[in-house]
């Protein structure tokens, strides 16, 4: 088995997620007392959200690569970094270690194509949103056809993340809001909703979506076990 070398704290709300995940996962799959064989390092969320909302990338960056070569001398076998946002990062990351990084956008799109879809709808922060590293990489590199909520949804999406989620708060309202906010790009033609923030699975169940959705944190952490125990 590689151990698989996890970079948290963003939030370490949906880190903790990740460990049981990976641990439960190792454990149908192996059984009796087995559990992933893992190293977490953990970032203080705080440095990193200040960074992403001054639009410092290039400090944010930097300390997106020390935390991987803390995983890397550690002894991870492979990264996972336990947020879609930060892998904004990912290509510079991938320069700077020698181990691989198994991206989470990568994972989440084999799982839609596996289950036979080819339009969704993508909730996440504004950053993964909006920007191109994570949409983009859905359509060009693994042909998806993605929508994306208008800008005032967005706003809610993203605050919602940060200004609750984050912090641990799971409100009812908040929920019916996401709940509102899917069925909008179901009519747009979704057929399945990313939950492209690894902290949104906490706020929403299946049975709040009117199509199926694809949960980052679940889909990467069990990708995880499936690369750490591949021969
Ligand atoms: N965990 C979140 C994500 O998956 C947001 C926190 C962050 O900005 O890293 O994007």
């Amino acid at each position: 088995m590689k151990t698989i070398g996890l970079i948290g704290g963003m939030s370490w709300e949906s880190s903790l997620i990740y460990y049981r995940i990976v641990n439960e996962t190792v454990k149908q799959r192996l059984g009796g007392f087995h559990s992933a064989k893992c190293m977490m390092y953990s970032v203080d969320f705080a440095e990193i959200e200040s960074l992403q909302e001054r639009g410092m990338w290039g400090e944010a960056t930097r300390k997106m690569i020390e935390a991987a070569r803390h995983v890397e001398d550690g002894g991870g076998d492979f990264i996972v970094l336990c947020t879609n946002t930060m892998h904004k990062t990912a290509p510079d990351i991938e320069r700077h270690v020698n181990i691989p990084l198994l991206h989470i956008a990568d994972a989440t799109a084999a799982r839609v194509k596996t289950d036979g879809l080819t339009k969704v709808g993508l909730l996440g922060t504004r950053f993964t949103m909006e920007d191109d590293f994570y949409k983009g990489r859905l359509i060009d590199k693994h042909g998806l056809e993605v929508v994306i909520p208008p800008a005032e949804e967005r706003r809610d999406v993203d605050r919602i993340i940060y200004d609750e989620l984050c912090l641990g708060e799971i409100r009812q309202a908040s929920r019916e809001r996401y709940g509102e906010i899917m069925r909008h790009l179901v009519w747009k033609g979704a057929e399945g909703i990313i939950l492209g923030c690894t902290e949104i699975g906490l706020l929403v169940r299946a049975e709040d979506s009117p199509v199926r959705i694809f949960d980052t944190t679940r889909i990467h952490a069990e990708t995880a076990v499936d690369y750490a125990l591949e021969k």
